[in-house]
């Protein structure tokens, strides 16, 4: 008997598993640990098929190598499971060994030798209860997660930050088909049920989802492969869901819906009235009441706004312009923003408006909010980290300074991000708190679709653009990626690849494309 099997570890690119010879001795199982002899050394791989013959006659018989010896006898993957890898390899064209590591706990010859008690047999109960996976973004948001399943009786927490011991603990307990609940990040789609029932998705919009090493895998897209595989339920929880998900799975989307208060202030109105800070005179009236205040801040090191002296057009820009665009006098003021200027601007302002004290200080920003107690009319300045903090104060009101830096751009994902970032500032609000959003872009369409909480005119104006520009879901976008040390090589290869490209593959409307992207931004990005 013969054995396909997937070594695990560093080979080339191009063979997916070797072949073995199955000592007559050794009972080898699909889905098995083994170790093989692989050059000089020994390392472990997975038992992908075994079939009484060479599959590939390229192999001459005498070279054939056997397998050492089975380092577990329960196979470490479900039988769905060999299938979902065998497909990922080939839907992302990602080496197979790539995806069995992404799969599974690192048990590598070196991590098995420095944890010889794991090598033991996994013991399979005859009866398996239904299993329901449970992925969130990150692992700091598990906490509140787990207390939305007071039903979770039995349950497991799965994720790459476990040590490799507590892992294959994991591991083993839910292929033992003992818990009932799986609770983790990304990797946990891997997680081997037996009985899986439903697979939900909690903000399936988060880029966390996207894996950035091959196989490169997007946690949706395996989650259909094992929802096909398995008759498992799929079900997405989102306020932000995006637009392709929405477009392809509205009917499992349960959309989540806030009840807060937003308000949209005009950033060039506030300039032509003579106040050029980025804090609005609305927000200085907030800022003097007594209250927990957020001011969230889009990270763009060198953005700031613009105003002409000489015609007074002002706007949002990514870097200092060195005229007026309108009028090319280069008499012109630009505030640059990030935290720092920020917090300079309300210092000065709280002082200069002799706010009370209780209102003043401590003014918090990034660098000091680990830890220490949240004290009532605090200022808060935040970049989008603050989503991911595992205990999120509520604060009374939460601004988003300057959100024009995800508009007037020519990318796909920025108009999503800005619909994400809105819902996710009403998320850390309570009931009726209050969100004021300060623009140099009031009108826009997205800005005012998200304020108000309006998904499905979002979602048409969105699906609109996007059938003009052929972007997904009315075509697939495929992103290259070309690595290598010499830079002048890479340049060439990558101007060969774009030509012969060009010449093979017809674009479905250039004309449209172009003209579509010019009007949608790319203004000020050059
Ligand atoms: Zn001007």
């Amino acid at each position: 008997m013969y054995a396909q099997v997937v070594v695990l570890t560093y080979q080339s690119p191009d063979i997916d598993s070797y072949t073995y010879e199955i000592p007559k001795e050794l009972k080898v199982e699909v889905g098995q640990l083994v170790e093989v002899p692989f050059g000089k050394r020994n390392p472990t791989g997975i038992v992908l098929s075994i079939s009484p013959e060479i599959r590939n006659s390229k192999f001459e018989i005498r070279n054939l190598k056997k397998i050492s010896k089975i380092i577990f006898n329960q196979p470490l993957l479900l039988p769905y499971q060999i299938e979902l890898l065998k497909w990922m390899s080939e839907y992302y064209m990602a080496p197979m060994v790539n995806c069995f590591e992404a799969a599974m706990p690192p048990l590598n010859a070196k991590s098995l030798k420095l944890n010889a008690k794991l090598v033991s047999s996994v013991q399979l109960s005859a009866f398996s209860v239904q299993q329901t996976l449970v992925l969130v973004p990150t692992i700091n948001q598990i906490p509140e997660t787990l207390a939305k399943f007071p039903r979770a009786k039995n349950y497991v927490v799965y994720h790459n930050e476990l040590k490799l011991s507590e892992k294959f603990a994991a591991w083993q307990k839910i292929q033992s088909g003992k818990a009932d609940y799986i609770f983790g990040s990304r990797s946990a789609i891997f997680s081997p049920c037996p009985n899986l029932k439903e697979i939900i998705i909690y903000d399936e919009h988060d880029g966390a989802y996207k894996d950035e090493r091959s196989p490169y895998f997007d946690t949706l897209t395996v989650a259909q492969k094992i929802s096909a595989l398995t008759k498992a339920q799929i079900k997405i929880v989102d306020a932000s869901p995006k637009i392709t998900t929405y477009f392809q799975l509205k009917s499992y989307i349960k959309m989540q819906m806030f009840g807060v208060n937003t308000k949209i202030i005009s950033m060039r109105d506030e300039k032509l009235r003579g106040n050029f800070s980025p804090i609005s005179s609305h927000l200085q009236e907030e800022l003097r009441k007594k209250q927990h205040i957020l001011l969230f801040l889009n990270k763009k090191k060198e953005s700031g706004s613009m105003f002409c002296k000489n015609c007074k057009f002002n706007d949002y820009f990514e870097k200092h312009p060195e005229h007026c665009p309108k009028c090319k006098s280069q008499d012109i003021y630009f505030n640059v923003l990030n935290v720092d200027s920020l917090r300079a601007e309300v210092k000065k302002i709280t002082k200069r408006l002799a706010f009370p004290p209780e209102a003043r200080l401590p003014l918090r920003s990034e660098a000091s909010a680990k830890g220490g107690s949240v004290q009532r009319s605090e200022i808060d300045i935040q970049t989008a980290t603050v989503f991911y903090s595992p205990k999120i104060n509520k604060y009374d009101t939460a601004v988003y300074i300057q959100p024009d830096s995800l508009l007037n751009r020519a990318d796909l994902e920025s108009v999503e991000t800005l619909y994400s970032h809105i819902t996710n500032l009403k998320k850390i609000l309570p009931e009726n708190g209050t969100l004021i959003i300060q623009t140099y872009n009031p009108d826009d369409e997205t800005l005012k679709y998200s304020a108000s909480g309006n998904y499905d005119s979002y979602f048409k104006s969105q699906l609109e653009n996007r059938r003009l520009l052929s972007y997904p879901p009315f075509a697939l976008l495929v992103k290259l990626t070309i690595k290598g040390k010499d830079k002048e090589k890479i340049g060439e290869i990558a101007r060969k690849t774009f030509s012969n490209l060009n010449s093979t593959i017809q674009p479905a409307s250039p004309a449209t494309c172009v003209d579509a992207g010019a009007k949608r931004g790319e203004r000020f990005n050059n």
